[in-house]
C-alpha cells in the first residue's frame, strides 16, 4: 500500500486544531471531493475516501490520541467506506460517528450507493443536454425539418465498446473485482475492501488494449442529426432527442438532448399559443357601409366579408385557420381585428361631404349616454 499522507494535512489544519475547526475543514473537503460533485477530478473519489477517514480519526478524542501517538498504526484498518462492513466487535465502533446526519446536512441526503461498493463501477446515464434553437415564424408553423451538428459519443467500432481484445480473468483479484485486505492492530483486526485497481472493478482485463478509444470503450464522433420540427413549435417548448445527451459511464445509458426553441416574430400575423391575430386597415366608409375583402391566412388567401358599422378593435373569428398543432394534435383559430383608419389629408369637396353627413342625426345610443355622462360630471 502506498504512504498515506497524513490525517492534518489531507483536511488542512495544524495538529492543534479544535474539535470545530477539524469538523468544518471536513466538510468543506468532503464537498470539494464527493464523487457526486466532482465529476472534473478523476481521483475525486479517492481523495473523499481519504478526507473521510482522516476526519473519522481526528474526530475521535481517543482516535486522535492514539494517532498522535502511534501514527497510522495505531487506528489501522479504519479506510474509508469498504472498511465498515468489517469492523464488527473491534476496536471502534462505526455507529458512534453519525455520518448520515452530516452528510444529509452537506448533500441533502444524496448519499445512495455509498455502501460497501465503490460508486466508480456502477453504471450511470449520463446528463442531459439543452440546445438553443432558433426557428423563422414559418419553420414553427408548418414544422421543418433541422441539421444539427454535435459531437455524439458512441461505442468505439474497433473494439465493439470493450475497450480490448483478447479478454482474461483479472490476475489481481481473480475476476471477483475487488481486494480484500484484512489488518491486525492494537485495537483489533478489519477487513476492508476495496476495488481492484487493475481491472477497476470490472473483473476482466484485456491481453491487448484498444488504441483507437484508449481502452475506454468509446469515441467521440462529430455527427449531423436531422431533426423533424412538427408543425405548431412555440417559443419555450422542448423537443427530446434521446440518446443524444452526455455519454453514460461504466455501460450506463447517454443522456438525452432536449432542443428549446426560440420563434421569430411576423411582419403581419400575431401568435397567441395556437391562435392568430391579423390586423386589417379598413377605411371608414368600408366600416360603415360593410365590405368584402381578400385576406391572407396561414393557408393562402380567403375572400371575407366584414359587416356594416364594424369598430376599431372589433374581432371576427376564422375558425380552423390558426396553427395546426401537430404535437398536440390541435387546431387553432384566426382572428381578424379591425383596424378602421380615419383619414387624415382631405379635399375641400371632401370635407364639404364629411360635414354634410354630420348634419344628420348619425348619434348611436353609446354616444348619447357618455354625452349624459358629461353633463352630469360638472
Ligand atoms: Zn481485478
Ligand atoms: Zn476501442
Amino acid at each position: 500500500m502506498a504512504q498515506k499522507r497524513d490525517y492534518y494535512e489531507v483536511l488542512g489544519v495544524s495538529r492543534s486544531a479544535t474539535d470545530a475547526e477539524i469538523k468544518s475543514a471536513f466538510r468543506k473537503k468532503a464537498k470539494e471531493f464527493h464523487p457526486d460533485l466532482n465529476k472534473d477530478d478523476p481521483n475525486a473519489e479517492e481523495k473523499f475516501k481519504e478526507v473521510q477517514e482522516a476526519y473519522e480519526v481526528l474526530s475521535d478524542e481517543e482516535k486522535r490520541k492514539m494517532y498522535d501517538q502511534y501514527g497510522e498504526a495505531g487506528v489501522k484498518g479504519s479506510s474509508g467506506f469498504g472498511g465498515f462492513g468489517g469492523f464488527g466487535g473491534a476496536g471502534f465502533d462505526a455507529s458512534d460517528f453519525d455520518f448520515g446526519d452530516i452528510f444529509d446536512n452537506i448533500f441533502g441526503g444524496g448519499f445512495g450507493g455509498f455502501g460497501t461498493k465503490s460508486t466508480k463501477n456502477r453504471a450511470t446515464r449520463g446528463s442531459d443536454l439543452l440546445m438553443q434553437i432558433k426557428l423563422s415564424f414559418d419553420e414553427a408553423v408548418y414544422g421543418c425539418k433541422k441539421d444539427l451538428n454535435l459531437d455524439v459519443v458512441e461505442d468505439c467500432d474497433e473494439c465493439d465498446g470493450k475497450g480490448g481484445f483478447n479478454e482474461e480473468t483479472c490476475e489481481r483479484c481473480h475476476g471477483s473485482g475487488t481486494i480484500t485486505s484484512e489488518q491486525h492492530t492494537i485495537l483489533g483486526s478489519f477487513v476492508s475492501k476495496t476495488t481492484c485497481p487493475n481491472c477497476k472493478g470490472t473483473g476482466k482485463t484485456f491481453a491487448k488494449k484498444c488504441s483507437k478509444c484508449n481502452g475506454k470503450g468509446k469515441v467521440k464522433n462529430n455527427r449531423t442529426i436531422t431533426v423533424n420540427i412538427p408543425a405548431g413549435i412555440d417559443t419555450g417548448d422542448r423537443l427530446r432527442v434521446s440518446g443524444k445527451g452526455n455519454p453514460g459511464t461504466n455501460g450506463g445509458p447517454n443522456g438525452d438532448l432536449y432542443l428549446e426553441f426560440s420563434v421569430s416574430k411576423h411582419e403581419y400575423f400575431e401568435r397567441d399559443g395556437d391562435d392568430i391575430y391579423l390586423e386589417v386597415p379598413i377605411t371608414i366608409t368600408e366600416a360603415i357601409l360593410g365590405c368584402k375583402k381578400t385576406i391572407p391566412t396561414l393557408y393562402g388567401n380567403i375572400k371575407l366579408t366584414i359587416p356594416a358599422g364594424v369598430d376599431s378593435l372589433d374581432k371576427q373569428r376564422i375558425r380552423g385557420k390558426g396553427i395546426d398543432n401537430q404535437s398536440k394534435n390541435t387546431k387553432g383559430n384566426m382572428y381578424v381585428v379591425m383596424k378602421v383608419i380615419t383619414p387624415k389629408k382631405l379635399s375641400k369637396e371632401q370635407k364639404k361631404l364629411i360635414s354634410a353627413l354630420d348634419n344628420t342625426d348619425l348619434e348611436d345610443s353609446e354616444i348619447t349616454a357618455f354625452n349624459k355622462f358629461v353633463d352630469k360630471n360638472e
